[in-house]
């Protein structure tokens, strides 16, 4: 048997284009997550961290800078094994998966996802995502607090509150995703206080927009202890509705916020927001594409605070490698010292309190 997998991986590495795949870690031997059982809750982090860290290593000795992706939707109906080649190939070593409620009150689809692939995935919480956060957000709140402190979660997902309808939603017509919810409402401070007691980070998207600024300040103020990850660094859709974000005011931020930290999620350099039309990636010089001078300086001198994103989610994995491409030009940006902080030891760090 194992002559017969060495000769596999011979053929598979000996083929072009094909990536040697299995040799960074096992491949999923299932192509649905639900075709096991789902993965025995508390988690069992020892063991899966064990995997994550062999996995980094791994990528490390090909002399591939491995990435953490610290926010993306993902579910039930992932190609398992497809979509772990394409991990592979590109150089991913972990995605934190966060389910899909999709009107079921809480998916288990990361429990899934750990069960069927314990080698690629951090199991996150669902995302604050319609139409459940939307219909009832205090009982989805409530939901997070029982479900992430029981099943053990490292991690909490990404609640909307601003948010506009992003482009693939516009694509597909859904406008309606045009979603507002205050960030000090109920909802908004039962999910601050579960990240303050528990030390879960949790995301937020939350759109830039001078009028959003205070309340933002007042919270992470309120609740020093909640670690937040304001997603989609410098992604501002309406210049017209701001004067006061930009680099400098990011390091204020940060400077003042010790449990504030950002993830790098960006669209293209030149991909204008349809609804209106100016390039919403504001970290970027869109001529050249690459990282402007006051945001890679920013980046690096505080290379923990900022974490790699491809904000995935089901209607856009064929963007998959152009999401890992744009988000290694961020790193391409920094100087080298940020970089594999940035790439994946901040992530890290930020989940389970140690380097690596
Ligand atoms: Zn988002």
């Amino acid at each position: 048997m194992r002559q017969l997998r060495a000769l596999l991986l011979l053929l598979a590495g000996s083929l072009p284009g094909l990536a040697p795949a299995a040799e960074i870690s096992p491949l999923p031997s299932v192509s649905h997550m639900t075709e096991v059982p789902m993965a025995a809750v508390p988690f069992d982090l020892a063991t899966l961290k064990r995997n994550w860290r062999a996995r980094i290593e791994a990528m490390r000795a090909t002399g591939v800078m491995p990435l953490i992706d610290i926010e993306s939707n993902l579910g039930e109906e992932l190609d398992m094994p497809g979509f772990a080649r394409q991990m592979d190939s590109e150089g991913v070593a972990l995605i934190a998966f966060s389910g899909v409620p999709q009107g079921r009150g809480w998916s288990d689809a990361a429990r899934y996802a750990v069960a069927a692939d314990p080698w690629r995935y951090i199991p996150t919480g669902d995302g604050g995502l319609p139409p459940d956060w939307k219909r009832n957000p205090e009982g989805f709140a409530k939901t997070s607090r029982e479900r992430i402190v029981k099943d053990g979660y490292p991690l909490m997902g990404e609640y909307e509150f601003r948010h506009y309808p992003s482009p693939d939603q516009i694509q597909r017509g859904r406008t309606d995703r045009d979603e507002h919810l205050a960030l000090d409402s109920p909802a908004a401070h039962l999910l601050f206080q579960l990240a303050a007691e528990t030390g879960i980070p949790f995301q937020i998207h939350q759109e830039i927009e001078d009028q959003y600024l205070p309340v933002l300040e007042k919270m992470l103020s309120q609740y020093p202890k909640a670690r937040v990850i304001w997603c989609h660094l410098a992604q501002m859709r309406y210049q017209e509705r701001n004067t006061i974000y930009g680099a400098a005011y990011v390091r204020s931020l940060i400077e003042r916020h010790p449990n504030l930290y950002f993830d790098l999620f960006s669209g293209p350099p030149k991909n204008p927001y349809p609804l209106s039309n100016e390039y919403p990636g504001k970290y970027w010089n869109h001529e050249s594409g690459q990282l402007l001078p006051e945001w890679s300086q920013l980046i690096a001198d505080h290379p923990w605070r900022f974490m790699i994103a491809f904000d995935l989610n089901p209607f856009i994995m064929k963007g998959f490698a152009n999401k890992v491409r744009i988000q290694r030009a961020v790193l391409a940006g920094l100087p080298e010292a940020a970089r594999e902080i940035v790439a994946y030891k901040a992530a890290w760090k930020l989940l389970f309190g140690e380097e690596i």
